[in-house]
């Protein structure tokens, strides 16, 4: 672990609380501004809800039907920057809407949703929507259930498969233009002089070292932990996000294409995903009030997502079900069903000092900071433009090794991997390998325990902790008698 002396030591124009996309995209968009810049965050980067995520780069078809054209029309413009500054890593992907059982009403819904769509994206290099006809749907997705079927919509959006590299380079890039990131660093405290936030109580979560964290501006980007870490810096003000559950599935591969459902359960929509090789079935949307660092996807999820995805793909059931994957959405506070609520993000100085982020997708994280660090300026009184719509991420630049020792020994020395767990979850895609990287596990804690200096003790410990961390995402088979599942 690296000593906390050096984050400890300045006093940044602006500390960041938080290490997920957002936060990694505040840090990277204000180090690119000149601004210097600490960041921590008190797990892996890109472990919170950013690992937790569809890993849909999107405008969200389902927010035209909650008029919700603002937030559409942002992402639809994000999707194509992000398809420019990460093509390495965000990538065009065709969606179908198949249609059963649906009133011509609904059919002309559909069109004219496509229709606007298109119209919110004019700017886009992506092609336009196509409306399918029963049989060239099945052409194009044969394990659909063809009895029934009247026709699709198709149109395009994009995927982050890895969302925790997104996050990860821009984590990377921040700290190539000076910032200074440190994970597994979690914010316990605060200190304040005249009503105004100075500091902040910063601990080591590995060695317990605390030190004093010192900046002119902070930021809250801690997502679903957000009035969480809101007490924890003297912030009385009641609960200002409403926390949200979302689960998904990976199975063995049945599908060409991504689908867009809606579940016979309750008519929620979902989609059925190819994700790096499998089937990636997702999400539920539940409110869920315990702290997110202990969600896992439970028996009735998954039994929910099954009993939605068996009338369009009847042999769900008979498939390999590998693991799943939870996450939990922080939403500005409203009432209403979880589905209802606007997916909206706001930007606000919380106490003197402290700038928050409060919801947010992936897909408009970098206009989310861009706003964020705008906030950040006003209150430095500085000028300086917002770079990160143009400058490339560092990936796309280089492309760097997928696999192997010297992915292992590049993740160890430069990409702030200090754990196998960081390694085989999230610094590649290991974790939707059928086993889940437990094959590769031995050899990777071996070489790292060689670069980082770990005895036979610490290499179990560590083989323990990425163990108990991918076997709580198959916890939910103790839930579920008589299910077929691989490993
Ligand atoms: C099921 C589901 C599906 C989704 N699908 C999509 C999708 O397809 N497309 C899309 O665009 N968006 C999607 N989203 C939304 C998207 O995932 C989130 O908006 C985004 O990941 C939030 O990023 P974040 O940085 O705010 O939060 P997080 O990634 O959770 O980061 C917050 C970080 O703060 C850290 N932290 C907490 N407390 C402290 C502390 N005391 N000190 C230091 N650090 C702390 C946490 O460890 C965490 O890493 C989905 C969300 C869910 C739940």
């Amino acid at each position: 672990m690296q000593a906390l002396s050096k984050l400890t030591d300045n006093t940044y124009d602006v500390a960041v609380i938080g290490g997920g996309i957002i936060g990694a995209g505040v840090a990277r968009d204000a180090a690119l501004r000149g601004l210097s810049v600490a960041l921590v965050e008190k797990s892996d980067f890109g472990s919170g809800t950013t690992s937790g995520s569809t890993r849909l780069i999107h405008g969200g078809l389902r927010y035209l039907e909650m008029f919700d054209f603002g937030l559409v029309r942002m992402d639809l413009r994000e999707r194509e920057t992000l398809l420019r500054i990460a093509p390495h890593l965000v990538k065009p992907l065709e969606f179908l809407i198949p249609f059963y059982g649906a009133s011509l009403w609904f059919r002309a819904k559909m069109r004219v949703g496509m229709m606007l769509y298109d119209l919110l994206s004019y700017d886009k290099s992506l092609p336009h929507h196509r409306m399918l006809s029963a049989a060239e749907t099945l052409a194009e997705e044969p394990s659909l259930r063809a009895e029934g079927l009247q026709g699709a919509a198709a149109y395009y959006d994009a995927q982050v498969a890895m969302p925790e590299r997104l996050c990860l380079e821009n984590i990377l890039d921040a700290e190539r233009y000076g910032a200074v990131l440190r994970s597994y660093t979690e914010v316990v405290g605060a200190m304040r002089e005249s009503g105004r936030l100075q500091a902040l109580r910063v601990r080591c979560t590995e060695t317990g070292a605390e030190g004093e964290l010192r900046a002119k501006v902070f930021v809250n980007a801690t997502g679903a932990w957000f009035d969480r870490v809101a007490r924890q810096t003297g912030d009385a003000h009641p609960p200002r996000i409403r926390t949200t559950k979302g689960i998904h599935i990976t199975c063995e591969r049945m599908n060409h294409k991504a689908n867009v459902l809606f579940s016979p359960v309750d008519g929620r929509l979902f989609f059925v995903i190819p994700l790096l090789g499998q089937c990636w079935i997702g999400t539920t949307d539940t409110d869920f009030s315990e702290d997110p660092t202990v969600v896992r996807a439970d028996g009735e999820d998954v039994e929910y997502l099954l009993r939605s995805v068996e009338p369009f793909f009847p042999q769900v059931r008979k498939l390999a079900i590998y693991s799943s994957n939870a996450g939990v959405r922080a939403l500005v506070k409203q009432e209403g069903s979880a589905s209802s609520v606007s997916r909206m993000h706001s930007i606000t100085e919380t106490q003197p000092g402290m700038i928050s982020v409060l919801g947010g997708k992936i897909t408009g994280y970098r206009a989310i900071a861009e706003e964020a660090v705008d906030a950040v300026s006003r209150q430095l009184g500085s000028g300086a433009p917002c770079r990160t719509h143009q400058e490339l991420l560092p990936g796309a630049l280089a492309p760097e090794p997928t696999g192997g020792a010297e992915a292992l020994q590049r993740a160890v020395a430069r990409e702030h991997c200090w754990h196998v767990a960081d390694y085989l979850l999230r610094r590649r895609p290991t974790a939707f390998a059928a086993d889940q990287g437990r094959g590769e596990a031995e050899t990777a804690a071996r070489l790292m325990g060689e670069a980082l200096g770990w005895g036979p003790e610490q290499i179990q410990r560590e083989l323990e902790r990425y163990r108990a961390e991918a076997d709580r995402a198959l916890q939910y088979r103790e839930e579920i008698p008589g299910m077929r599942f691989s490993g």
